[in-house]
């Protein structure tokens, strides 16, 4: 098992089979040691930074019905919100004078963000703070969407591909096409954007085999950021009683894909942090290297309920870079303030 992290370490790379193999047998002392040269890997490109995100979470609506996902159309027992530009402006002023320099903008797939509106709020964001980096999370958009936002001014782009086995997609995801999520990924990197892809870990049905089919994805598709968190039931959901994933899991997860990309940006997220008091120092010390605090108006947290248990959902943004910033250099790091691109992108 040792030879084949070592490889791991060494080659950026396994085959599909080694990778099975790694996930089926590793014991607790291998697990050790696969965090140890993760870290490792990650000391050699980031030192031991953290990046920081401020998340701007600008509309709870949603047109789409994960299962998964607490906001999803169908629910009718969340409180919709939407944050106006007005508002998401107050947020990135709260974020700026506390050093944020990447605004990640955040929501479900709402019609009445129109790609107009969208244009004017990432034009006006560049406008006041020019130095600074906008992240859109919107889903899945036309190419001309994608390619207006994108000359708007955003610079980076968030879209998990949830997982990249394909039953397993169309299961969770009535009315939505696998196909299309991966193309929207393919196109993103054409037009130059910094591109988030990006799975959950213990999805019901969830095995191995399928980590296997996103790890495998991932190395093909070079992604600059990668987000992978737990799965977390919500209560209004078809999945509410199905088991969460296991902390464990996610950081093995971690440690390989920042084995397999070692300059890949990669949050230990707030899923992480809410399934244990300690996840997201965990996360990092698996080989994580960006955290995203929540900037978002306190009185809409809650309603952002992706899942059940959300951390951080009555605190003030001040008080959330405090804490973090606390966390982070108890886990042994330094938090950099900086905009944290992507190395091809400095
Ligand atoms: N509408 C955007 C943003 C989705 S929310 C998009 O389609 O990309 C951001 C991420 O939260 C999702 O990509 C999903 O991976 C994660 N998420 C949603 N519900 C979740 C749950 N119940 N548990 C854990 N993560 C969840």
């Amino acid at each position: 098992m040792r030879n084949l992290i070592d490889k791991l370490y060494e080659n950026n790379s396994l085959s599909r089979d080694e990778l099975l193999y790694l996930l089926d047998n590793l014991t607790e002392d291998d697990q050790s040691y696969l965090h140890m040269k993760a870290n490792d890997a990650r000391q050699q490109h980031y030192s031991n930074k953290v990046y920081m995100r401020g998340l701007i979470e600008f509309t709870n609506y949603c047109k789409n019905d994960c299962t998964y996902c607490g906001i999803r159309s169908k629910n009718k027992n969340v409180q919709r919100y939407r944050l106006d530009k007005e508002q998401i402006l107050q947020c990135c002023q709260v974020g700026y004078q506390l050093g944020y320099r990447t605004y990640v903008l955040q929501g479900g797939e709402d019609p009445y963000y129109t790609d107009d509106r969208m244009v004017d709020i990432i034009k006006t964001i560049k406008e006041r703070y020019p130095e600074c980096a906008v992240t859109i999370s919107v889903g899945e958009k036309s190419r001309e969407s994608y390619q207006r936002f994108y000359e708007a001014g955003a610079d980076r782009y968030l879209l998990r591909h949830e997982t990249n086995t394909r039953s397993l997609y169309e299961s969770l995801h009535p009315r939505m096409d696998y196909d299309n999520r991966i193309n929207c990924l393919n196109t993103l990197k054409d037009i130059g954007y910094q591109v988030g892809a990006g799975f959950m870990v213990g999805l019901p049905g969830q095995v191995n085999e399928d980590f296997v089919n996103d790890l495998m994805f991932l190395k093909e598709l070079k992604p600059h950021m990668i987000g992978i968190g737990p799965f977390i039931p919500q209560k209004d959901t078809p999945l509410a009683n199905e088991e969460s994933g296991t902390l464990e899991m996610t950081c093995i997860l971690l440690s390989i894909i920042r084995l397999l990309l070692p300059d890949v940006l990669l949050p230990a997220t707030t899923a992480l942090g809410s399934i244990d008091p300690k996840g997201r120092e965990k996360g990092l010390k698996a080989g994580g290297n960006v955290v995203m605090p929540n900037l978002s108006p306190t009185d809409v947290r809650e309603l952002y309920a992706l899942y059940d248990g959300k951390i951080c959902t009555g605190d003030e943004a001040a008080h959330c870079r405090k804490c973090i910033e606390r966390r982070i250099n108890s886990a042994g790091f330094e938090v950099d303030m900086a905009r944290g691109d992507h190395v091809t992108y400095q």
